[in-house]
């Protein structure tokens, strides 16, 4: 196998940074040596089969994008990037692993969902990759066939408070569901909002003739927001349950996980880009129908409420874990464009697996959070929730040789033609300016991004067994 050596470069991990070589032997680290280290007098860079030369970058561990949807059936379309654009995208913006997850249909086989879902993926992924599993249907059947998840390398499930008729679980399901996931040690994940209110309001809305994108996000009120995080966080207790609130865009949902973190429960919550850069008003009500590209559940939040400066603060003070992306990209042509006349027929999501490392780094630069604090929230925290750390989120003898190489001095544009690589008409980040640069990425040793080309190649990423939860208190 290969010998790589990144020399020069500031080596940054979630508890801090320092000049370090990483020295690679195939597709794993093998050690961080004090730079210009010598073996047995020889001089490194002479004996490894190739340098990477990190001088005045920052080395830090691949990106873990723990939420998309590649190729995802969502109101009778499908997400527009499937596992192998999807994941060139990923790589392209520094994000080494994602975890998607399997759908099990209403009166679907959970391991039937499963395996379909190993067969879209298997031979399409350029970096590796994982599932959760949404249990869509709960009854007896789906229970006991949670039973067998862990054993399938599947370690978390999600559940949904939203949806009614399509994933939408009640109360009494979310409580045997979450006792099943106490019971074999599986993460229950939450989306939080609660579906038959907002329903009730959607269609008030639309009866008024307020059918434009803007509405999307007034039917889906914080209010039902932070009610769902409550009673999701209610039910955890009661049973025990660890869970993890995914997308969490409202002030009042954070300090429903922070109070319940202060009473020492095992809850944790995540945020998106989109929750902490866009706005109600500023996206979802742009003119005509262009608020469209920014419709996705939970919805973006009113600048005046100062929602999006509340999860800088919460991601800051650990009251948010970690970002994701929620990665479901529709265009606006044949797909977004389903719902002119009436936004609750726009399909749900926005695409942002490209640029997750690039945005967050901003917050770096923006000084919203530290540079270590980055590291943490992309890659390590998502590790260790997800049962992948030591293996992936840490640079460390022994870890997988997922590895960024990150720009400071660098600059990348985001947009359409500026530099995305999903598959989408559009970006949601068009005209974005970042104040940093992905430079090289290595997936379990190989580089798959150089100097703005790409080296990677479908099929080299792999299926990821992962253990339980890393972050329990
Ligand atoms: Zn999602």
């Amino acid at each position: 196998m290969a010998t790589t050596l990144i020399t020069g470069g500031t080596v940054v991990s979630a508890t801090g940074r320092g000049a370090a070589d990483v020295l690679i032997d195939g597709e794993r680290i093998v050690a961080l040596l004090e730079p210009g280290s010598t073996v047995l007098g020889a001089n490194l860079t002479e004996t490894v089969d190739r340098v990477i030369d990190a001088t005045g970058k920052y080395v830090i561990p691949g990106g873990i994008d723990a939420h998309t949807h590649m190729s995802m059936p969502f109101g009778g379309t499908t997400a527009a990037d499937t596992f192998e654009t999807g994941t060139r995208a990923a790589a392209w913006g520094g994000t080494t692993t994602i975890i998607d997850f399997a759908v099990q249909k209403f009166g679907e086989r959970v391991q039937d969902s499963l395996q379909t879902w190993h067969d879209m993926a298997a031979g399409e992924c350029a970096i590796d990759y994982s599932f959760h599993q949404i249990i869509g249907d709960v009854n007896d059947e789906s229970l006991r066939a949670m039973h067998e998840l862990p054993g399938e390398g599947i370690s978390s499930f999600k559940l949904f408070m939203a949806y009614p008729g399509v994933f939408y679980s009640d109360d009494a399901q979310i409580l045997r569901a979450m006792q099943t996931g106490a019971d074999t040690g599986l993460l229950t994940m939450m989306h939080a909002e609660n579906g038959p209110a907002i329903d009730v309001l959607v269609g008030q809305l639309l009866a008024q003739g307020k059918t434009d994108p803007y509405y999307h996000g007034i039917a889906r009120a914080w209010e039902l927001e932070e009610e769902a995080t409550h009673r999701a966080i209610m039910l955890a207790k009661l049973t025990g349950a660890p869970l993890y609130v995914v997308h969490v865009s409202a002030k009042q949902a954070v300090a429903q996980l922070a109070a319940a973190r202060d009473r020492g429960q095992n809850v944790f919550g995540e945020t998106c880009p989109q929750y902490l850069y866009l706005s109600l008003e500023d996206q979802l009500g742009a003119p005509g129908f262009e608020g469209a590209k920014w419709v996705c559940s939970t919805p973006l939040r009113s600048k005046h409420d100062h929602h999006q400066d509340e999860a800088w603060q919460a991601l800051r003070t650990n009251d948010l874990q970690m970002v994701s992306t929620d990665h479901c990209p529709f265009c606006m042509k044949g797909q977004k464009d389903m719902g002119i006349g009436d936004f609750s027929k726009i399909p749900n999501g926005i695409g942002s697996v490209e640029h997750r490392m690039d945005l967050m780094y901003q917050g770096v630069v923006d000084g919203k959070i530290s540079l270590e604090r980055w590291v943490e929230i992309t890659a390590t925290t998502p590790a260790r929730m997800f049962g992948l750390y030591g293996r992936k989120g840490v640079l460390a003898p022994g870890a997988d040789a997922d590895v960024v190489i990150y720009d400071p001095k660098g600059h990348t544009s985001i947009g359409v033609d500026a530099t995305h690589h999903m598959n989408m008409d559009h970006s949601a980040w068009e005209g974005y300016e970042i104040d940093g640069h992905v430079d090289t990425v290595l997936s379990r040793g190989k580089v798959v991004v150089d100097d703005n080309t790409y080296l990677g190649r479908k099929g080299d990423g792999r299926f990821v067994r992962r253990d339980p939860c890393q972050y329990l208190i």
